[in-house]
């Protein structure tokens, strides 16, 4: 994105959060935070404020794409534009990367006008950065405004949440979302749109980037396997094996919360009963396994033997495919075996 106002025009659902942002900078306050899920646009938002704060020449609320400060807001080379994430390996965000901040913003300006910081993932930072982050919007150095985003917001605490103007970020509409992913990848049909769109929770951005990477594939190869594991032609742990060696094998759970959501919804919204082919038992089924994905997910994040984990939740959705009464002990179980080896 390099011109100016083109973030609402790229991505039209944000339009009411530009007009807000707008009313909001009439009086440039010193820290804002903007929430909303991931994969909607956050990020660009966040970059066109920005760069609207540090032009010379702003028209309309809009940056000009023109002068000095724009070029080097463009080429990501802006002296006075601090951006401040977790490091690629690390879970969170330090004190140390805080006070260094800090440091730099102690200098002087060095356009003559205003530090913009942008802390993403600021529910990231852990307790004593976190401290120093609060010290800094207590007493607010004068010309500089602090920008923090996350898909968090019920992390943060409510001392930092009291001290910024927030604005809420929604994903758009689910035919909306469609309109504007078909425009983007016109050679894609339609149904994959959708399927790229359920499993991205309706984030446009993150949606056409599963698309963009070819990441049908992996969903059709995770497909198949759960054919094949169930017509007994392969093993969990083949599947498996091979579903580690994705990129971000962590996707399936996204894939088996999904099938789920499906499974039920499909039975949910048959309006006439006598079509019903599912036992109530079968539904209370899938709702549990719905639970089991989000736990299996848990244990994935805190470090249980990945293979594990996959292979018991496949072992759980294998289980409901031949059961039609619900399974009260299994799931816990077999999650629990995963999470414990
Ligand atoms: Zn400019």
């Amino acid at each position: 994105m390099s011109q100016s106002g083109a973030v609402f025009q790229s991505y039209p659902w944000l339009a009411p959060q530009w007009s807000q942002w707008q009313q909001l900078s009439y009086r440039l306050g010193h820290a804002y935070l903007l929430s909303g899920p991931q994969g909607i646009g956050i990020n660009e938002f966040v970059k066109e404020v920005a760069q609207v704060v540090l032009c010379k020449q702003p028209n309309n609320g809009q940056a000009c794409s023109v002068c000095s400060s724009c070029h080097l807001f463009i080429s990501n080379q802006h002296p006075d534009f601090f951006e401040l994430r977790r490091l690629e390996d690390k879970k969170e965000i330090t004190v140390d990367q805080v006070r260094s901040l800090l440091y730099k913003l102690n200098e002087t300006s060095h356009q003559g006008g205003y530090k913009v910081v942008w802390i993403e993932g600021v529910e990231y930072l852990n307790q004593s950065a976190f401290n120093a982050l609060l010290k800094m919007l207590e007493e607010p150095a004068p010309k500089t405004l602090f920008l923090l985003s996350t898909h968090q917001v019920d992390r943060l605490p409510a001392t930092i949440k009291s001290r910024c103007q927030q604005l809420n970020f929604m994903p758009p509409a689910m035919p909306d979302a469609i309109d504007w992913l078909h425009k983007q990848s016109q050679h894609v049909d339609e149904a994959l749109v959708k399927r790229a769109l359920r499993l991205n929770w309706g984030a446009p951005l993150q949606a056409l980037q599963w698309i963009e990477a070819g990441l049908f594939e992996e969903d059709s190869q995770w497909k198949n396997d759960l054919k094949q594991i169930q017509s007994g032609r392969k093993t969990a742990s083949q599947s498996v094996g091979e579903w580690l060696k994705w990129q971000q094998p962590e996707r399936v759970f996204d894939y088996f919360y999904q099938w789920s959501v499906s499974a039920v919804r499909s039975v949910m919204y048959q309006t006439n009963p006598q079509a019903r082919t599912v036992s109530n038992g079968q539904i209370q089924n899938w709702l549990r396994f719905q639970q089991a994905v989000l736990t299996a997910k848990q244990n994935w994040l805190s470090n249980a033997n990945k293979e594990l984990v996959l292979e018991s939740l496949c072992l759980e959705w294998l289980s409901i495919q031949q059961s039609e009464e619900p399974l009260e002990s299994v799931f816990q179980s077999r999650i629990q075996k995963g999470k414990l080896a």
